[in-house]
C-alpha cells in the first residue's frame, strides 16, 4: 500500500503531480455527466449544483449540444479571423438581436471577454477625442478576471499579491452605493479635465458571493453615465446566459448597457467569450486593432447558438419558476437552521450565506460527502449553480441534502455546547 502523496501512489493527487499548484482541488475526478449529475471514477453519481462554475448552462451531455459538437467536428474545427465565418456572422446576429446592442466580438474565456470590453471602452472615447477618459470604474468586491489588467479592475487584494505593479486607470466605488459613485461621478465630469471612461459592473457578484446590487441600482446607473458621457459595461460573464433567468440580467431594469462582456455557460461547457457593443463603441474597433486567434471558430459558435435556441422566452420562464421554488425552499431552511444567515442572489446563481463560524470548507465537503457539488464564494457564502435546466425533482433532491447537512451543523454546534 503507498500513502498518499508518495510517488507510487495512483491516486489524484500524485498522478497530478506534474500539474502547477495554482488550484485547491478535492480529491475527486469524473468520468461523465449526465443531465444535473455527474459520475465519478469511482461510480459515484454527484448532483451538480457547480457546473464548472456557472459552465454547463445545460447540464452534461445534452444531446442537442452533443449532436452539433460532433457534426461540426466532422465539417470544420478552426479557420482563423482571416476568412469569414458565417457560424459567427449567425451567432453575432442572434446576440445582437436578443441583447439590443449592434455588433459582437468573440474570444475564448471571461477574463478576455472583460478586458476586450475595457479596450474597447477606451478606444469609443479615443476615438470620439476624449483622449484622457482611460479609467474604469468597477465595484468594491468585483471579480472580473486573472489577466494582469483584470486583476486591476478584480478587488481582490490577496490575488493580486506578487504580481505587481498593477496597470493604472481603474478604481473602485462601494458596492451598491449609488450616491458615492454619482459623487464620483460628477466630480470627475466636472473637474474640467474628466478620466472615466466606463462603469463596468456585474448585476450580481458572482466570486464576490451572490450579492445582487439592490433594486433599481442599473437604471440610476444607466442614468447618471448618460448624464456625465460615459459608458456602462455589464459583466455578465457569470450571471449572464438565462442565469438570472433573462438572457441578459439587466433585462428586467429596462435598461441597455453600452458594452456586455460574455462567457462561461454561453458554449454550455465549450471555451467561448463574447463582447456585445452598440455601434458607437463598435465602430472605434477597426481593422488590426484587436483580436483572437481562436475566438469565434466554429465549433464554439456552434455550441453557442445551440445554446441560445435552447435558452428562448419560453424555457427562461419556466426556469424563473423553478429558481422561485428553490428560493421559497432555502428560506424555510434558513428559518429553520442557525447555520444559516440568508439566503440571496438571483435566478441560478444563489448564494447561501453562512453563520459566523461556519466556513465555506466546511460546509462543501460536507454536501460532497452527500454526493452534492456545489461552489465556494466571498463573503462566507456557498453558491448554488444548478444547470438551468435542472428538473424540480434535482431541485428536491438538493434541498433534502442541504437541510440534512445544515441539521447535522446544528445538531454538532448544540452538542459541542
Ligand atoms: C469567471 C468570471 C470572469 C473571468 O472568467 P474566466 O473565463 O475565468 O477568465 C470575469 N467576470 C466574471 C463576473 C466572472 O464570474
Amino acid at each position: 500500500m503507498s500513502k498518499p502523496g508518495s510517488k507510487s501512489s495512483s491516486n489524484l493527487k500524485t498522478s497530478n503531480h506534474a500539474v502547477m499548484g495554482n488550484y485547491g482541488r478535492a480529491e475527486l475526478a469524473f468520468s461523465h455527466g449526465e443531465g444535473s449529475w455527474l459520475i465519478s471514477t469511482e461510480g459515484h453519481r454527484y448532483l451538480d449544483f457547480a457546473t464548472g462554475i456557472a459552465v454547463n448552462t445545460l447540464g452534461h451531455s445534452h444531446p442537442k449540444l452533443v449532436a452539433a459538437l460532433t457534426q461540426q467536428a466532422s465539417k470544420l474545427w478552426h479557420i482563423s479571423n482571416l476568412y469569414e465565418i458565417p457560424e459567427q456572422a449567425e451567432c453575432a446576429s442572434r446576440l445582437a438581436e436578443r441583447s439590443g446592442l449592434d455588433k459582437a466580438f468573440f474570444c475564448n474565456s471571461g477574463a478576455e471577454a472583460t478586458e476586450a470590453a475595457v479596450k474597447m471602452a477606451r478606444r469609443a472615447m479615443y476615438h470620439m477625442g476624449y483622449q484622457n477618459r482611460h479609467k474604469i470604474l468597477c465595484a468594491e468586491g468585483a471579480f472580473h478576471g486573472r489577466t494582469i489588467a483584470m486583476l486591476a479592475a478584480t478587488d481582490r487584494p490577496v490575488f493580486r499579491e506578487g504580481f505587481g505593479p498593477m496597470p493604472d486607470g481603474f478604481d473602485h466605488f462601494p458596492f451598491g452605493n449609488m450616491n458615492a459613485l454619482r459623487d464620483q461621478l460628477i466630480k470627475d465630469a466636472e473637474s474640467g479635465s474628466p478620466e472615466i471612461a466606463a462603469v463596468m459592473v456585474e448585476t450580481v457578484q458572482g466570486e464576490g458571493g451572490a450579492r445582487p446590487l439592490p433594486d433599481g441600482f442599473m437604471a440610476e446607473l444607466r442614468a447618471v453615465t448618460d448624464e456625465v458621457g460615459c459608458l456602462l459595461i455589464a459583466d455578465e460573464v457569470q450571471i449572464g446566459v438565462g442565469r438570472s433567468g433573462h438572457l441578459f440580467s439587466f433585462e428586467p431594469s429596462g435598461i441597455k448597457p453600452d458594452i456586455i462582456a460574455m462567457a462561461k455557460g454561453l458554449a454550455g461547457g465549450f471555451p467561448i467569450g463574447a463582447v456585445i457593443a452598440t455601434d458607437a463603441v463598435a465602430a472605434a474597433m477597426t481593422p488590426g486593432s484587436h483580436g483572437s486567434t481562436f475566438g469565434g471558430n466554429p465549433l464554439a459558435m456552434k455550441a453557442a447558438l445551440t445554446v441560445l435556441d435552447i435558452l428562448d422566452e419560453d424555457f427562461l420562464a419556466d426556469m424563473r419558476s423553478r429558481s422561485a421554488d428553490l428560493m421559497t425552499e432555502l428560506k424555510t431552511l434558513s428559518q429553520k437552521y442557525n447555520a444559516v444567515a440568508d439566503i440571496r442572489g438571483n435566478g441560478f446563481l444563489i448564494g447561501i450565506v453562512l453563520a459566523d463560524g461556519i466556513t465555506p470548507i466546511e460546509i462543501m465537503t460536507s454536501l460532497r460527502q452527500h454526493n452534492m457539488l456545489v461552489v465556494p464564494a466571498a463573503g462566507n457564502t456557498i453558491r448554488l449553480l444548478p444547470p438551468l435546466n435542472v428538473s424540480r425533482a434535482d431541485i428536491h433532491h438538493a434541498v433534502a441534502t442541504l437541510d440534512a447537512v445544515f441539521g447535522a451543523c446544528d445538531h454538532n454546534a448544540i452538542t459541542t455546547r
